[in-house]
């Protein structure tokens, strides 16, 4: 069983964001973890990074930056917690992503000797960037570096009932790859076995808690989600499965974007919306 720190590596303000997340709300998170193990740290997910930060227009384009409006604070970024946790970026031997989606790969480029895990489809989708929406949300900037990719595809080991890739090569049998495709073509969530049980980190196979715990998704986020898909039926099916495994308890829920699933997990949320962006250093 492995120790897990919950990491938000970006603060999400967004156009209209009582709708998004309701009154009184410091915006969206970008829910990272950063597990301890034998072969060296692993980054689950990797938010925004320093350099997405200090030049956001070129990073994540124009568009992102005004509907989506990141907090871009440095101290928030994942190689920044790191540190302060005492550690640093050489420290971070794998990271495990989710997709590539903007806000889930920029991080990576400040750990540039680090594995990359992610799915076979999700990294064709991202390189070929065929779809418009594709040459959106993948930035090319965001791996110029030729990160040191590691690709799966979906084999038959099973978790929970949820198709798993066999073991992730060199990384411990407690973190495995489920695929969970829909927001985009080789979506995954990422599960880990900590010390206090599964947990399953679902990526963006769904937005706002609801969606798992039953209750009223803010129709602002389902819209969203539906602008994002590359595969409704697909994502819906999944939202399914992800409810009845949040349910049944076998395994912690959690999806990329929802504060209030990360503050029930971590206290250490990035500054609220409300406080101005420090200045690029
Ligand atoms: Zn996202």
């Amino acid at each position: 069983m492995l120790r897990v720190h919950h990491l938000d590596c970006a603060t999400l303000c967004t156009l209209a964001p009582r709708l998004v997340v309701g009154p009184d709300h410091p915006g969206m998170v970008c829910h990272a973890l950063l597990v301890e193990t034998d072969a060296g740290l692993v980054l689950v997910d990797a938010g925004l990074g320093t350099h997405d930060v200090r030049a956001p227009i070129e990073r994540l384009g124009r568009g992102f930056n005004w509907v989506v409006r990141p907090r871009l604070d440095e101290a928030q970024t994942a190689v920044r917690q790191v540190e302060r946790l005492g550690y640093t970026a050489a420290d971070v031997r794998h990271i495990v992503l989710t997709h590539l989606d903007l806000d889930h790969a920029g991080g990576m480029s400040d750990f540039p000797n680090a594995k990359v895990h992610v799915t076979l489809q999700e990294h064709e989708a991202a390189m070929l960037a065929s779809t418009f929406k594709e040459q959106r949300r993948y930035r090319g900037a965001q791996w110029a570096h030729w990160p040191d990719f590691e690709l799966y595809r979906t084999r038959g080991t099973q978790w929970f009932g949820f198709d798993a890739v066999d073991q992730l090569r060199g990384l411990p049998p407690e973190i495995l790859l489920v695929p969970l495709f829909g927001h985009t073509r080789g979506h995954a969530g990422v599960a880990v076995h900590t010390t206090d049980g599964w947990q399953l980190h679902a990526g963006d196979a769904y937005f706002h808690r609801a969606t798992v715990e039953g209750g009223r998704v803010p129709l602002a986020l389902r819209i969203s989600e539906r602008i994002f898909d590359m595969d409704v039926t697909a994502r819906m099916a999944n939202q399914v499965r992800l409810g009845a495994l949040a349910r049944s308890g076998d395994a912690r829920v959690f999806c990329a974007h929802d504060p209030v699933e990360f503050a029930r997990l971590s206290p250490r949320h990035g500054a609220p919306c409300a406080s101005p962006s420090p200045s690029p250093s």
